[in-house]
C-alpha cells in the first residue's frame, strides 16, 4: 500500500494532495506538492513528522510561505503547513504565540495591550514560527530581541523548551534550529504606553506601504543585506530597477523585491535572481546573497 493512502488516518491531518503552492507562497508562482498537510494541533504535528520518517517520505515545514520560492517541477513528498495550528496567549508580560499564528496578529494584540516589544515587526507576512527560523526583522527590532523560549520538536522528535541564549542567533539566522520544528514562541514584553505603541505601529505600516510593492505577490526582500550596504542600493546603482525576466520585475519601487507582476513562473523569479547577481557582481564585486529560500529543482541548482 502507498503511504499517501494511510497518511491521513495514521497522522489525523488535513491533507491536499497534488496542491498548488501558488496558493501556499506570498510568490504566487511553483508547482505543486505532493501532499500538503494542516495540522491543527502538537499531537499531529508529532505524528506527521514520524510517519514521514518511518515512510522515508520527504518533509518540509512551511508557515505562510512568505519566504520561499518552490520550483515549478513542485515537491516531493510532504509539506506540513501550520497557517491552522494558531493562537495566542497572554499572561502579565508574557505573549505566547503558537507557530502558525500570523506575526502581525501577535504584534497587532501586544500593542493593544500596551506590550512593547513588537510593534516594529507589525506588517511581516510571516507566521511566528517562521519568524523565529529566520530571526525575522524591521525598523530595528529582531524577533529574537525579546524573545523568552521557543518551543520545538527536535530531530529526535522529543518535545523541548530553548531558551534565547540556548542557540546561536544573527540576522536573518539561527544556527542549530535546521531540523526542529517549532511549535510556540513566547516573548516577554515591557508595559508601555498602548497610544505610543499603535503610533509607532500605525507608522511602520505606513512606511510599509509607502516603500514596498505591497500591491503584487513577492517575498519580501530577495537578498541579504551586505556588509555596511543595503542591496537595494547596489541594485539601483547598477540600473537594474524595473529589469524584468518573464513575468518577473526588480520592483521599481524597491529595487530590493522580485515582484510577480504577470503570471511569472519561479523559472522567471529565479532567472531573474541569477541575472541580478551577476550584474551586481560585474560593477560593484560584491556577491549578493539570498534570503529567500529556494524549494525544489531550479537550473544549476538542487535545494
Ligand atoms: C511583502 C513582504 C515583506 C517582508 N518584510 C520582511 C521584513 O521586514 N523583515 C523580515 O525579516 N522578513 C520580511 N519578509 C519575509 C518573511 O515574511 C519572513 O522571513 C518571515 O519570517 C517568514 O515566515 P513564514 O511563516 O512565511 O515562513 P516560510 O516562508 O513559510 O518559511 C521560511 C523558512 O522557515 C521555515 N519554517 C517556517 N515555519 C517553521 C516552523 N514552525 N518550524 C520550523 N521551520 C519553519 C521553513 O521551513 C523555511 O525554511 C517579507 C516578506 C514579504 C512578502
Amino acid at each position: 500500500m502507498n503511504w499517501k493512502d494511510i497518511l491521513g488516518e495514521k497522522t489525523g491531518c488535513r491533507l491536499i494532495f497534488n496542491a498548488p503552492m501558488t496558493d501556499y507562497t506570498t510568490y504566487k508562482t511553483g508547482g505543486a506538492a505532493e501532499v500538503l498537510a494542516l495540522p491543527e494541533n502538537e499531537e499531529q504535528i508529532l505524528r506527521l513528522k514520524t510517519f514521514c520518517e518511518q515512510k522515508n517520505a520527504p518533509f518540509r515545514m512551511i508557515g505562510l510561505g512568505s519566504n520561499i520560492l518552490v520550483s515549478d517541477k513542485g515537491l516531493p513528498g510532504v509539506i506540513c503547513c501550520l497557517k491552522n495550528y494558531v493562537g495566542i496567549s497572554i499572561r502579565d508580560e508574557e505573549l505566547t504565540a503558537l507557530a502558525g499564528t500570523p506575526l502581525d496578529e501577535a504584534a497587532s494584540l501586544s500593542v493593544e495591550n500596551g506590550l512593547g516589544g513588537l510593534e516594529s515587526l507589525s506588517g511581516i507576512p510571516g507566521s511566528c514560527g517562521g519568524a523565529v527560523y529566520m530571526n525575522a526583522g524591521a525598523f530595528g527590532q529582531e524577533t529574537f530581541d525579546n524573545l523568552k523560549c521557543f518551543k520545538v520538536i527536535n530531530a529526535d522528535g522529543e518535545i523541548k523548551q530553548f531558551c534565547k541564549n540556548d542557540v546561536e542567533y544573527g540576522y536573518r539566522k539561527v544556527k542549530n534550529i535546521e531540523n526542529c520544528i517549532i511549535l510556540s514562541a513566547t516573548w516577554l514584553l515591557k508595559k508601555q504606553d498602548p497610544a505610543e505603541l499603535k503610533q509607532t505601529r500605525l507608522s511602520v505600516l505606513k512606511r510599509r506601504a509607502e516603500k514596498q510593492p505591497l500591491e503584487y505577490p513577492s517575498a519580501g526582500s530577495v537578498f541579504k543585506r551586505p556588509v555596511n550596504d543595503y542591496a537595494s542600493r547596489l541594485i539601483d546603482v547598477c540600473g537594474l530597477r524595473g529589469l524584468s525576466v518573464g513575468g518577473a520585475k526588480v520592483s521599481e519601487k524597491h529595487a530590493g523585491f522580485i515582484i510577480n507582476y504577470d503570471n511569472a513562473t519561479a523559472a522567471d523569479v529565479y532567472a531573474l535572481i541569477r541575472k541580478v547577481q551577476e550584474e551586481v557582481y560585474k560593477k560593484t564585486s560584491v556577491e549578493l546573497q539570498t534570503e529567500q529560500i529556494l524549494w525544489g529543482d531550479f537550473p544549476g541548482k538542487t535545494a
